[in-house]
């Protein structure tokens, strides 16, 4: 599995199966096929799409072209291609796996996820601009309850799943987190572990479930020290879940 760059922070995920390659949100048609050039014996037959934004789907239309790939993508989202259309329980078929279509929105009110469990390795999870290592997406066309719920049910897949997002934004996520919640040790050994890594060069991706719900804040915006640091900055004590974690949300909006 690559974590194929792209732009400035976004990783285009490429599996390989024997001969066959799939492709997840490919906003970026040349990455996809400098890299293809240099593994001539592989064949583009699949791409899972998590949203309709332009940075996870702008390599659609010339990649079908040039490959003749199939696209899998969200049921209430329009994409720049012809594709087949995934809901919440929806199966796609590709290779030995057999990924399983979770409804997501928050981010975009249409976004989907796609996990699978290969056999005899942890899960995985493509998961978009949803769930992000030490941090979540923006609220862009869903409201804070959708987010909410949408995290909930990615924090209920195993806990070795391997979380492949599609952004590159863990250090500033940690940073704020760190604000979030200074004295929980796991974060600091986690954003140790992140900060040697970005400093040679790799990505801090696929992230662990189990470590995300160890250190993520939108994870854990249940939590009673993270209630407490939640309330101190907006003054006031939140009436519900939903409205703690919109706090949570706008406060990571602002923050430097
Ligand atoms: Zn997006
Ligand atoms: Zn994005």
């Amino acid at each position: 599995m690559t974590p194929l760059p792209a732009f400035a922070d976004n990783y285009i995920w490429l599996l390989q199966h024997q001969q066959r390659l799939l492709a997840v949100d490919p906003g970026d048609a040349q990455a996809v096929l400098q890299w293809l050039a240099h593994e001539p014996d592989l064949q583009l037959d699949a791409i899972l799409v998590t949203h309709h934004h332009a940075d996870h789907t702008g390599g659609l239309s010339e990649l079908v072209q040039a490959t003749g790939a199939r696209v899998y993508g969200p049921a209430l989202e329009k994409l720049p291609v012809a594709h087949t259309p995934v809901v919440q329980g929806d199966e796609v078929l590709w290779g030995a796996l057999r990924w399983q279509v979770l409804d997501v929105p928050g981010h975009t009110a249409g976004h989907v996820a796609y996990w699978a469990q290969p056999e005899g390795e942890s899960p995985l999870l493509f998961c978009g601009d949803t769930l992000f290592s030490g941090g979540c997406g923006r609220l862009f066309e869903g409201t804070a309850a959708q987010m909410l719920a949408s995290l909930d049910t990615l924090a209920h897949l195993p806990a070795d799943t391997r979380v492949c997002c599609a952004h590159e934004y863990t250090l500033s996520n940690l940073r704020f987190a760190h604000a979030v919640e200074p004295g929980n040790a796991q974060l600091q050994a986690y954003e140790q572990h992140c900060l040697a890594l970005r400093g040679q060069g790799q990505a801090t991706l696929p992230a662990r479930l189990g470590q995300e719900r160890d250190i993520n804040p939108f994870l854990r915006s249940r939590e009673p020290a993270v209630r407490a640091a939640i309330a101190k900055f907006t003054g006031q004590v939140a009436q519900d879940d939903a409205q703690a974690f919109a706090q949570l949300r706008e406060w990571k909006n602002g923050f430097k």
